[in-house]
């Protein structure tokens, strides 16, 4: 059966990551601070792979048959295998010897990370676009209160300066400048949406690790050791941070900004967002309480339409068609009968409001979280109660291409919406995704007495990408790059934690789908609807190239395994080797013909690679501790 559904918008959003340009903005600055630091400690054989001589090499779902020569012996003489960097419990910081016995706790926080000043402005066109021929800002400061505006005190900083204090939104095209935050008039479920930092703290014994999501396009790990820097006083023997990659919040990258390479990523924003990360962490430390009961639990995301399937809330817009369905929860309760926090992992996109909405908003994750917490509520049709605490969502194989754009949302009313964007198209994908979140815990596994173990561990990665080396030496990524050799390579991290039979391994950037669950021989489709490859395809992937298993989450051996997408950085799609297609003619700045936008937007061709060295070696370790 053939798509019944156009593979792009009628109205074509435009590129998340719009690099082609930067090629036409002139000469290159030269080379600042950001470049040529090498690291005297990294000799040329450890470049690009995992530090320590501990690569397993057998990267056997990437099918990049070119790392396997690297396998060394990943055992010490005592037949334990190399630890990574950092571990716990008893791991080599010597912080976190193990007590038997000890409890489990958690503690959450949720913080807003709404940009604290901002100008907002009238979309006369309502094209999401400001156009300063048509539109019109309003000059009145960060509160964003005109004289006369109910609450209006004096002016404030910004205010009457003549200067547009713009906050850039992220993920399509250039100079979206928000208006403000979603409102609870808009659509189903607007009350409470926002954009948050929200945090999780587990603790056993000496063991400390906090992960906290926050509603953000992508966020560098740079930015990570930041804030591990602000929370040195807090003995946290791990922090993991991932974006959720909303692409209706600020640009937290740089890549979005007013003009191509003007930069999007505003200062004062970059420090507060940095706080508040900081704060939530601490906040969910002081929340720390023994955990009573544990329940996992994982729900079939393609059971919300009989008819449709998969297809009611996600899509594939790369061939082949491969969708991870599952959803994946952790109920963590206190000794009260109360909610600690509920942990939900999923992979789609959340850019349901595609590229004209101007209100920031967490996407479609708002509605799921919501229903989580507070229950979902439909028009006619009964709604589900909630579970109270806070909920943190957490994105996972989303890459090429996972989007709710195009999908058409049958509801529990019998309504149905799309597939332009609307408020009601993503309360409703939300709301349907939270209620299978839901059934998934009340089905769930108790988990008696479960162990915390985390390991992780920095690697380089060659920046292979030209668009990425212009945008590097731009100073738009405000990160280090390390020269060796002239080559440049960013340093990056991995890492895996266990909670009982839950692994989660954190991926830094946007894995494709297939590398997780493979499904290329048409097992992971979860619909009729859609076709394995689009017949109209002119550049299909050739299936027969495409690697055999096992996949990332079999190799992860667990009986739960999510994958923490963004995890730590975001590099850019993680695609597999054997479909990593430039094109001929200005490869890395404009696509292949077919479904090759990502290339673009990729570190390289060698990133599967690296990324499944790095998993293999974290959980052949995981395995042991
Ligand atoms: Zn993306």
């Amino acid at each position: 059966m053939s798509l019944w559904f156009s593979r792009r918008l009628p109205n074509n959003p435009r590129p998340e990551w719009s690099l082609a340009c930067l090629i036409a903005c002139g000469g290159l600055i030269a080379c600042g601070s950001l470049i040529g630091c090498a690291d005297p400690g990294k000799s040329d054989d450890e470049v690009g792979e995992t530090s320590g001589e501990s690569t397993s090499g057998e990267s056997s779902s990437t099918g990049d048959t070119s790392t396997s020569d690297t396998t060394s012996d990943s055992t010490t003489g005592d037949g334990d295998p190399e630890a990574p960097e950092q571990y716990c419990p008893n791991g080599p910081s010597g912080e976190c010897d193990e007590i038997l016995g000890a409890p489990l706790e958690a503690g959450a926080a949720v913080v807003s990370i709404i940009p604290d000043c901002f100008e907002t402005w009238d979309d006369v066109a309502a094209n999401g676009s400001f156009d300063a021929n048509e539109d019109t800002y309003l000059d009145c400061g960060c509160d964003r209160l005109c004289p006369g505006d109910p609450g209006y005190v004096a002016p404030d900083e910004g205010e009457g300066d003549g200067e547009f204090q713009a906050i850039y939104m992220a993920g399509f095209g250039n100079n979206r400048p928000t208006r403000g935050v979603r409102g609870a008039a808009e659509g189903f479920v607007g009350e409470g949406d926002g954009l948050w930092a929200r945090a999780i703290a587990l603790q056993q014994g000496n063991t400390r690790v906090v992960y906290v999501a926050i509603d953000t396009v992508g966020y560098f790990y740079d930015e990570v050791l930041a804030i591990r820097e602000l929370l040195a006083d807090q003995d946290i023997d791990w922090l993991s941070v991932s974006s959720t990659h909303t692409h209706e919040g600020p640009d937290t990258m740089g890549l979005w900004g007013k003009t191509i390479g003007s930069g999007g990523f505003d200062d004062d924003y970059r420090a507060q967002l940095r706080l508040a990360i900081a704060q939530a962490a601490t906040e969910a430390i002081a929340d720390l309480r023994v955990v009573d009961k544990l329940t996992v639990g994982r729900g079939d995301t393609s059971t919300t339409n009989a008819s449709k399937g998969v297809l009611n809330v996600n899509s594939d817009h790369r061939d082949p068609w491969v969708i991870d369905e599952a959803i994946d929860v952790l109920h963590f309760g206190d000794e009260q009968g109360k909610t600690i926090a509920t942990m939900v992992n999923y992979a789609s996109h959340p850019e349901s409001m595609a590229d004209e909405n101007t209100l920031l908003t967490s996407d479609y994750i708002h509605a799921l979280r919501k229903t989580i917490e507070s229950g979902s509520t439909w028009t006619r049709a009964p709604g589900k109660p909630g579970l109270g605490g806070p909920c943190i969502f957490i994105s996972g194989a989303l890459g090429g291409m996972m989007t709710p754009l195009g999908v058409q949302v049958t509801t529990p009313d019998g309504d149905t919406f799309g597939g332009g964007f609307s408020w009601e198209k993503t309360d409703s994908i939300g709301q349907l995704l939270g209620e299978v979140a839901l059934g998934a815990i009340a089905q769930g596994e108790l988990i008696e007495s479960p162990r915390l173990e985390f390991g992780a561990q920095t690697f380089l990665g060659e920046v292979i990408n030209d668009s990425f080396k212009l945008v590097f030496m731009q100073g738009i990524f405000q990160r280090e790059v390390v020269e060796i050799d002239g080559k440049q390579y960013v340093t990056t991290e991995m890492g895996v934690i266990e909670l009982g039979p839950v692994r989660m391994l954190t991926v830094p950037g946007e894995l494709l789908p297939e590398l997780a669950v493979g499904g290329y021989d048409g097992s992971q489709m979860f619909t009729d609807m859609a076709d394995l490859i689009d017949p109209n395809n002119p550049n299909p992937p050739d299936l027969g190239q495409a690697p055999a298993g096992p996949y990332l989450k079999q190799r992860i051996g667990s009986p739960y395994t999510w994958i923490i997408g963004l995890g730590n950085d975001e590099l850019g799609y993680i695609i597999p080797q054997y479909d990593f297609k430039l094109s001929d003619s200005v490869p890395w700045f404009s696509e292949a013909p077919g479904d090759h936008y990502e290339e673009t937007n990729s570190l390289g061709p060698h990133i599967a690679g690296l990324v499944d060295q790095n998993a293999d070696f974290l959980i052949e370790f995981i395995d042991w501790l």
